[in-house]
């Protein structure tokens, strides 16, 4: 694609960077086929393509983002399907990013929209905040339907996600030794809304790691990666939680060592792994991201080196194994959830359309929950097509939006891993394991071979 940026906007290294995406697209639109929008919508302009002829536009003129392009942009779940299908390479996620911190500065959004955002950004990457929000919204759940009939369809949306009960603060800041001897050392990302919603998560994944023999330290100055308003546009906030978590590994890895941060949160992944990026023009962070970039790892990329040992004890349940769009467009992670939950005993099922977004996408299931129901409706559809008794996806954004559209229990493949390494049963699983059979037998999946040990 050519380009008509002036050599004076050329010297801005944010420009220079998108120009070189921008060069890298042929147009040819094979992008189109797998986005998620375009397939609802059928606009062009609802697609990479589109979306990227927007962008350049916008960058070129140099001007405040029109009405126009922040419908589109805002329409883009960021689930990065585009960069998996396209054939030149196009590095779409930065461009986009680019395009969300332009909007973010030069667009006057409408007050309702200002005020959701504004509370969204400044509740959710703080896990005391949110979880008292997450008691507000327990008691104005029943009112989800009026704040969608008179209008507020982003409040109805955050009502209707917000879980009916909330665990109490439960501290996982600590070391955890290995059981027996220590084979390994990591540090683990808790995160913001994790650390609320997803603390069985968390204790899931320590446990799993130290019986097989890891050290876990959850350091505790670590919260949110910025991932959340990174995905806003909030450039300078989202910096400044990637500074701080980055501070708070390099303590880890300046100290005792660590093999590998460990994220549970695919979508924090996706975000920590491209600190190198998002912190390259900062002098005094530029080596340190790019040193907890490069020791980032999705848990299952980890627990793929190590010996699992089932124990034979989880019941061989049918999985439905949602690849969380962070993990398998984002960071490319795909073979490893499903031969570890096949190792562990499961039968993994693959669902179709497994490569469109279930409409999470972060915060864009409050900020557009129209397409967002759309898509989970969509993605349930195609889960139920493998009749699973439980599907597993990486991700507590994914665990909570599709948990709200099926009565199928959503849990973590971490949590299945350590049922079925001597950890207990996930709660949510105790109905259907109570009514299986003892000695049931769950089909042999005919896709996925179990990896060696
Ligand atoms: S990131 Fe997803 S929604 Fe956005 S343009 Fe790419 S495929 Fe479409
Ligand atoms: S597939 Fe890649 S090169 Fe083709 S239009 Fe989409 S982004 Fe451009």
């Amino acid at each position: 694609m050519q380009t008509t940026f002036t050599l004076a906007q050329l010297a801005d290294p944010q420009i220079a960077e998108s120009e070189k995406i921008l060069r890298a697209c042929v147009h040819c639109g094979f992008c189109n086929a797998t986005c998620p929008t375009y397939q609802l919508i059928g606009d062009e302009l609802d697609g990479p393509r589109g979306r990227i002829y927007l962008i350049k536009d916008m960058l070129e003129r140099d001007k405040p983002a029109t009405d126009d392009v922040v419908k589109h942009v805002d329409r883009c779940l960021s689930c990065l399907a585009c960069m998996t299908t396209c054939p030149s390479g196009v590095h779409y996620m930065h461009l986009v990013d680019h395009a969300r911190v332009h909007i973010e500065k030069t667009y006057r959004r409408p007050a309702i929209d200002r005020w959701l955002r504004t509370l969204l950004a400044k509740v959710m990457p703080y896990p005391t905040r949110f979880r008292a929000a997450l008691f507000f919204a327990m008691f104005a759940k029943p009112f989800a339907p009026l704040f969608a009939a008179i209008g507020l369809k982003p409040v109805a949306a955050m009502l209707e996600l917000a879980p009916k009960n909330v665990a109490s603060r439960d501290t996982v800041f600590r070391v955890y030794p290995a059981e027996g001897p220590r084979a390994g050392r990591v540090a683990l990302l808790v995160g913001c809304v994790n650390d609320v919603l997803g603390s069985s998560i968390t204790h899931s994944t320590v446990r799993v790691l130290a019986r097989h023999g890891i050290e876990v330290v959850v350091p505790p100055e670590t919260g949110c990666c910025g991932s959340l308003v990174h995905h806003m546009g909030r450039e300078q906030e989202a910096l400044a939680f990637a500074r701080k978590t980055i501070d708070a590994f390099m303590r880890e890895i300046d100290g005792e060592g660590v093999d590998a941060i460990l994220i549970t949160i695919s979508g924090c992944g996706t975000t920590v792994k491209d600190y190198g990026f998002m912190l390259r023009g900062d002098a005094a962070y530029a080596e340190k991201a790019k040193r907890v970039a490069g020791l980032a790892r999705d848990v299952t990329e980890y627990l793929a080196r190590l010996r699992l040992k089932p124990t034979g004890e989880a019941a061989p349940l049918v999985v439905a194994y949602h690849p969380a769009c962070s993990l398998q467009h984002g960071q490319r992670v795909t073979r490893e959830p499903k031969e570890l939950l096949s190792k562990a005993g499961f039968a993994v099922k693959d669902i179709p359309e497994a490569h469109l977004c279930c409409g999470s996408a972060g915060i864009y299931n409050m900020l557009q929950p129209d397409i967002a129901k759309r898509l989970r409706a969509r993605k349930v559809e195609n889960i139920g097509k493998v009749e699973p008794e439980v599907i597993a996806a990486g991700n507590i954004g994914c665990i909570t939006q599709i948990a709200a559209g099926t009565t199928t229990p959503v849990v973590h493949p971490v949590e299945l891993i350590d049922w079925a390494t001597g950890g207990p049963m996930p709660d949510l699983l105790q109905e259907i394991v109570a009514a299986k059979p003892r000695n049931a037998v769950a089909p042999a999946d005919e896709e996925l071979t179990p990896a060696q040990g």
